[in-house]
């Protein structure tokens, strides 16, 4: 059987096993293993494995190299949401300060 590619999260990390060849998918096993480094901070590895037993033959070996972080592209999707959060903020401070307003002047008005 080849070896399993590790960016595949659809098969069993020790057998290579495809998710669906395995009574749809029950029984899988979802690790995440977390690793500290000093230096980087926390790196995060992911496997599934068709069974417990995968899984521990899996953890028995020394843990793959984690992948890099991807670098994130802003899209002009983010700049709309940042834009409409901006929109908002103003909008509740411009509503702040005319209830703030109204209020002072009913209780000039009433004294
Ligand atoms: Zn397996």
């Amino acid at each position: 059987m080849p070896p399993p590619d590790p960016a595949d999260v659809s098969a069993c990390a020790t057998c290579g096993r495809p998710w669906a060849d395995v009574d749809g998918g029950r029984g899988w096993v979802h690790l995440e293993v977390t690793r500290s480094d000093e230096a980087d901070g926390l790196h995060f590895v992911d496997a599934d494995f068709c069974s417990q037993g995968h899984a521990a033959q899996w953890l028995a070996r020394p843990l793959p190299d984690p992948a890099p972080p991807a670098p994130y592209a802003t899209t002009w999707r983010d700049h709309l949401a940042v834009a409409w959060v901006v929109l908002l903020l103003l909008l509740v401070a411009a509503l702040t300060g005319l209830g703030v307003w109204t209020a002072g002047r009913f209780l000039l008005d009433a004294f």
